[in-house]
């Protein structure tokens, strides 16, 4: 199943090399193949802003894995790169979150999908339109209306 996307951020060793690791090793995972990736963003801390800015990407991929297996899989990768919780939305080696999965919206303890933050985060709602202008998300509606509210807050595309 297509129309799978994956918000990635990094703001601590090395992060655009975090993001380029990760994408790889979503890229490897069984049943999971990366069709699409936007540009790399730099982005203002969100949250507690004495730590760096971040890097930021959105990938689409292409799998068959049902989406609470598909986090376990993002959250070991996770793991394999050092991410330490220490404090809400503070510095981390690589965050990977589940944005989208298809037409579907889920909400449990563990997975909210989609993503409430898309819409509201610059740094994952301009990287999204790269890859998928004509997106239609479910619960959220269309991306070039979404964009409309969704200023840039310091967020620059790398080139
Ligand atoms: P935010 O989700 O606001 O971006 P965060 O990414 O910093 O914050 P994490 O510490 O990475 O938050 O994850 C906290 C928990 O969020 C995870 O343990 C996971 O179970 C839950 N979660 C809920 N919905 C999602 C999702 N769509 N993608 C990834 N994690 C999710
Ligand atoms: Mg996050
Ligand atoms: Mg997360």
């Amino acid at each position: 199943m297509k129309g799978v996307f994956i918000g990635l951020g990094s703001n601590l060793a090395e992060p655009m090399a975090q993001i380029h690791s990760a994408i790889e090793a979503i890229d490897l995972l069984d049943d999971v193949s990366v069709v699409s990736k936007s540009s790399l963003y730099s982005s203002p801390p969100m949250g507690p802003q004495d730590q760096p800015d971040y890097i930021n990407a959105v990938i689409e991929i292409d799998t068959t894995l049902f989406a609470h297996k598909l986090l376990d899989q993002l959250q070991e990768i996770e793991q394999q790169q050092g991410r330490v919780r220490q404090r809400h939305w503070g510095e981390r080696t690589i965050d990977l979150d589940l944005l989208i999965y298809g037409g579907n919206t889920l909400e449990d303890e563990r997975l909210n999908v989609p993503h409430p933050g898309i819409a509201l985060r610059s740094f994952v709602l301009h990287p999204l339109a790269e890859i998928a202008p004509d997106l239609i998300i479910p619960t959220l509606g269309a991306m070039q209306e979404l964009l409309k509210n969704c200023p840039l807050d310091g967020l620059q595309r790398i080139d």
